[in-house]
């Protein structure tokens, strides 16, 4: 929060750079809580709905940059930030950078560096829900970088999501929770997609295994914790479930989807999966048996 010469306390304010869905729904969550907001962006006509509720639009990113000590960055990635951010790179010293852009870990390191190096601090942030979640108070995002920084600005970042989840200095490693979250979020939803191809090819609409879909999904978490406890322990035990089962059934999926002459990339890596775990001898052991193997690189 700023001060001002009357005394009277004046609103917190903030610096938002890239206005994608993110951006802009995390420009609005502050104008929601009566934050003065300063924008940039790349396609000036993204911010013209949060300018007409109140955001100023910087003339450029020096001077976005020189409006806040803090900035929230939310980029399609960042390259895109040295993009937007070194032409300015003088404006730098003293901010905040609160990146919520996605990256890889060793990405969000080098850009922590990057910034110390000009001055500035980076948290990086992996924000676990779309637009719509934003704002809300029972979302959550994945913070770390230095603890002081996170502590001094934690009411800001709760406006974004209305939990904040610090896991400790490493820069990448909210970095790596947030990928670790992706890489089930975009398997998912290429296994839907993939479910919704095969049923279209039998003639079911999505509404018509929206149900069925779901069901699938929601019986997952019990997986996860079923396993997770095994995994952690070491065990592979064939008790429940055998690898030579998991072989069969993949198949049969790849069988019925090569049949209704839908995309069959998905199915094959999952059996070709499945059957780099049958090589290596697991045909007795659980599907699990295949987290080891999948811990290495396949053999060329
Ligand atoms: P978008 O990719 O749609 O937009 C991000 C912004 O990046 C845009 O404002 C775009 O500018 C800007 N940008 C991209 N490349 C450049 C560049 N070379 N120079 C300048 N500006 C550039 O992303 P989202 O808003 O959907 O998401 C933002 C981040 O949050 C991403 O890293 C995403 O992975 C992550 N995320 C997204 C979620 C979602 O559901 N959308 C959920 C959780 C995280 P311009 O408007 O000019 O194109």
């Amino acid at each position: 929060m700023r001060s001002n010469d009357t005394g009277r306390p004046q609103a917190p304010s903030v610096t938002v750079i890239g206005l994608g869905p993110m951006g802009r729904a995390m420009a609005a969550a502050f104008l929601d809580r009566g934050y003065e907001v300063t924008l940039w962006n790349r396609t000036a006509s993204r911010a013209d709905d949060l300018v007409a509720r109140g955001a100023r639009f910087a003339a450029g990113v020096g001077e976005a940059l020189a409006a806040n000590e803090v900035v929230v960055l939310s980029l399609t990635d960042y390259a895109a930030m040295y993009e937007v951010l070194e032409p300015a790179a003088a404006s730098l010293d003293g901010r905040v950078l609160v990146n919520l852009s996605s990256d890889t870990p060793e990405q969000a390191r080098a850009a922590a560096r990057w910034a110390a190096e000009r001055g500035a601090v980076q948290l990086t942030g992996g924000v676990t829900v779309p637009p719509s979640g934003v704002g809300q108070p029972a979302s959550s995002t994945f913070y770390s970088g230095p603890r002081e920084v996170f502590e001094a600005h934690r009411p800001l970042l709760e406006v974004v999501t209305g939990r904040t989840d610090y896991r400790g200095e490493d820069p990448g490693t909210a970095a790596l929770l947030y990928q670790i979250g992706m890489v089930m979020f975009w398997t998912s939803m290429l296994s839907y997609w993939q479910a919704v191809a095969l049923a279209r090819a039998n003639g079911l609409t999505a509404a018509d295994v929206l149900e069925h879909a779901t069901e699938t999904a929601n019986s997952l978490p019990g997986f996860f914790a079923f396993y997770a406890e095994r995994i952690d322990a070491g065990r592979h035990d064939g008790d429940v479930d055998r690898l030579a089962m998991a072989m069969a059934s993949v198949e049969h999926v790849l069988h019925t989807n090569s049949a209704a002459g839908v995309d069959t990339t998905l199915p094959a890596a999952v059996a070709a999966l499945v059957r780099r775990g049958m090589d290596a001898g697991h045909a007795t052991d659980s599907l699990s048996a295949l987290v080891d193997l999948m811990g290495t690189t396949a053999p060329a």
